[in-house]
């Protein structure tokens, strides 16, 4: 915990922080026998082109069900993982496990679009990870084009030959990329011109202030004009109300997702849903599904 802190940082320690480093400690405890228990899931979430009202996509999430803790957000679990390196284990299987899910996909018929997941900086960063990548498509043989990988601003900013290299090497294989959580990290924006990325995630953070916020506005039409003059597929995140669909796509974003179409669900609950979506978002789905 004191880590997280910075080095040079004198701080008194209180007992919110003992309180808070023994729940890390003890979280990170459980988190080592969490794959051998089988306590990681995908959640899947849809991602709909707007113009055309179809489904383009899903990401992939990973939940936690602790014997222990219940189900644990990743927002809390993923950055202990990172700190004690049990992030590498649990991305490649996050990264097999969609695999597999598309797979069975493909075996069932269900249509052909691509499942998204989420890189995070360390894995990338393993001389390996390609090799990963190719291993987990050629085990399940799904295509390429069937997997793309979100990756975060502190990933691809990195101004080295090897991580140039390795995000060439996985556009020349066909696998997309995306920017995720665009706006929130450090950008330098000249760094996009040289990228082979093809999609721009817009933070939700920005989308839902987007009707009662002047600035978060601003922030989301500057993002969507420069994407679409990049020629980039912008997908807006936290998409919760009909109107905002509208704004957005006004602004000339492509792709929504967020709870107005659907909460992140297990694979079945997705295809099930999936099988009755009409184009429309959450208010029409749940009366065209009420039961007496
Ligand atoms: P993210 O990749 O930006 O994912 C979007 C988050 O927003 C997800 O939170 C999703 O459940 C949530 N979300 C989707 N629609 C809405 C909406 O309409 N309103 C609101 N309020 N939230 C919405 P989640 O699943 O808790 O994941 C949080 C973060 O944890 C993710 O942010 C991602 O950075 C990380 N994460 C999740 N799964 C993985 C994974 O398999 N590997 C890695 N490295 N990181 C992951
Ligand atoms: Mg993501
Ligand atoms: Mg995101
Ligand atoms: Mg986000």
């Amino acid at each position: 915990y004191a880590k997280s802190q910075g080095r040079n940082n004198c701080q008194l320690f209180s007992p919110r922080m003992a309180e808070l480093a023994e729940e890390s400690l003890s979280l990170e405890h459980a988190l080592r026998t969490a794959a051998d228990r089988d306590e990681f899931i995908l959640y899947y979430q849809p991602q709909i082109e707007m113009a055309t009202r179809k489904l383009v996509g899903v990401e992939a999430l990973i939940r936690w069900n602790s014997q222990q803790f219940g189900m644990v957000s990743p927002a809390k679990f993923i950055r202990i993982a990172e700190e004690c390196g049990l992030i590498l284990q649990m991305g490649d299987w996050v990264l097999r496990e969609a695999c597999r899910q598309r797979a069975e996909w493909n075996l069932a018929g269900v249509a052909d679009f691509p499942i998204a997941v989420n890189v995070s900086a360390l894995q990338f960063r393993q001389p390996e990870f390609i090799r990963r990548v190719e291993e987990a498509l050629q085990i399940y043989g799904i295509s390429t084009t069937q997997l793309e990988l979100e990756l975060t601003e502190s990933i691809v900013m990195h101004e080295s030959g090897a991580t140039a290299a390795a995000l060439r090497r996985l556009r020349d294989m066909g696998v997309a990329l995306s920017i995720d959580d665009f706006g929130t990290g450090y950008s330098s924006l000249g760094y996009l011109k040289h990228l082979p990325i093809q999609k721009l995630k817009v933070d939700g953070a920005f989308v839902r202030g987007i009707e009662s916020d002047k600035a978060d506005r601003a922030i989301v039409e500057a993002i969507v004009s420069l994407g679409r003059a990049l020629d980039l597929t912008l997908v807006a995140e936290g998409v919760e109300q009909r109107s905002t669909i509208t704004v957005l796509s006004k602004l000339g974003c492509h792709v929504a997702q967020g709870y107005y179409y659907c909460r992140p669900l297990p694979a079945e609950e997705f295809v099930s849903w999936f099988s009755q979506f009409n184009g429309e978002g959450k208010r029409q789905f749940q009366s065209a599904t009420v039961t007496p």
